[in-house]
């Protein structure tokens, strides 16, 4: 487990920056030209390369990070980056069989036409073979919507011995769950468009890396492919970053108490959930992350009684996303994973707990 970044920093960070008179609160700079007479060096230059709001928000990300952190339109578009901007012809990649659906639709789409060898393992057989003779190897933990967990420190050392770099996606726990690269990964992404934004009205993404040149190789990246984010867009998730440390320990208190429900609860066949004692990712959640998070895996006797529940709740939203200050549901068989038809992933939001509660068994009873 590592230490957690400060909140309280995090709230102050512009109060250090500004001049007498300015506002306190983050200007929004919709420029896609600035001033630029003479030498341009060290001054934002052109819209593509730079812009004072982007910069704001990775300011903030790369404090939550411990590390420089460069912002995407989307949580692909920072993995997409993390791949083409890292990766060549001739490299092999593993990625976990059981994350994102669509980080592996990229690397089996498009990288491997470009020359990649992309290979795929599950997260509970993850380090079978051993890492040697590849350039990357990609994690995500706990997967989604499994719920099982990798050992990043233990891995990340096993790939660098062998030569390679270890990348982790975060969405799931944002920095305030779990820090990859204080567990020794060269480089984290995530979906700001979950949690860290919250609010389920923007996308956007991250990277961050303490090492300089594999962050200069994804701002390159970034720069020449024009995969930039919004200055908008930029300015929403800065506000909303604001209030992820409240919003983020809410949802994860209510979700251990609810989790512990469930699973005692007639109606229920199986939870997942790493918070709860008896959950075969209890012990590694306990020493790597630093809060369990707020996604509950939840199987019900079937397809019909699992998209009830959606249904019926008063305080469930029928939806893909997750970590926004609705509770939201969805049974994943739909989108073809290898999951239970009656398998639901929750995503518990800001609701008061007991208030939840109460609508969850309300609605799990027989109709
Ligand atoms: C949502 C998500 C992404 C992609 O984020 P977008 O902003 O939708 O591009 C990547 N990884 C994980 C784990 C996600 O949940």
């Amino acid at each position: 487990m590592t230490d957690m970044p400060s909140a309280a920093d995090l709230l102050h960070l512009r109060g250090t920056l500004p001049e007498k008179g300015e506002p306190l609160s983050l200007p929004l700079t919709m420029s896609s030209v600035f001033h630029l007479p003479g030498d341009p060096a060290g001054v934002p230059a052109y819209g593509r390369m730079a812009n004072p709001t982007w910069e704001a928000a990775e300011h903030a990300l790369g404090h939550l990070e411990g590390a420089p952190a460069l912002l995407f339109p989307s949580g692909m578009a920072a993995i997409a980056a993390a791949f083409f901007a890292l990766l060549k012809a001739g490299d092999r990649l593993l990625l976990p069989t059981d994350g994102y659906y669509t980080s592996r639709l990229l690397a089996e789409n498009y990288l491997a036409r470009l020359g990649v060898e992309v290979e795929q393992r599950p997260t509970t057989a993850f380090s079978e073979g051993g890492f040697e003779g590849f350039a990357m190897v990609f994690l995500e933990t706990p997967s989604n919507p499994g719920l099982d967990l990798i050992d990043i420190a233990e891995t990340a050392r096993a790939v660098r011995a062998a030569g390679g770099l270890t990348v982790v996606d975060n969405t799931t726990m944002t920095p305030f769950g779990q820090r990859p690269l204080a567990l020794g990964a060269d480089v984290v992404v995530a979906a700001d468009t979950k949690a860290p934004g919250g609010h389920s009205d923007l996308l956007a993404g991250h990277l961050a890396s303490n090492d300089p040149a594999i962050l200069e190789a994804v701002r390159d990246w970034r720069k020449i492919s024009g995969g930039i984010p919004g200055a908008f867009d930029a300015w929403l998730l800065h506000r909303s970053l604001e209030t992820l440390e409240l919003r983020f320990a809410r949802m994860c208190d209510s979700a251990e108490v609810i989790a512990a429900r469930l699973a005692a609860h007639p109606a229920v066949r199986a939870v997942r959930y790493p918070g709860l004692p008896g959950d075969p990712s209890h012990g590694l959640a306990t020493s790597q992350m630093t809060r369990f998070g707020f996604l509950i895996g939840l199987t019900l006797a079937d397809e019909e009684a699992a998209e009830r529940l959606v249904d019926t709740c008063r305080y469930l939203r029928a939806a893909t996303s997750f970590g926004g200050t609705h509770s939201s549901a969805e049974r994943r068989a739909r989108w073809g994973d290898a999951v239970d038809p009656g398998a639901l992933r929750l995503s518990i939001g800001c609701e008061p707990v007991e208030e939840l509660w109460q609508a969850l068994d309300a609605a799990l009873r027989p109709a």
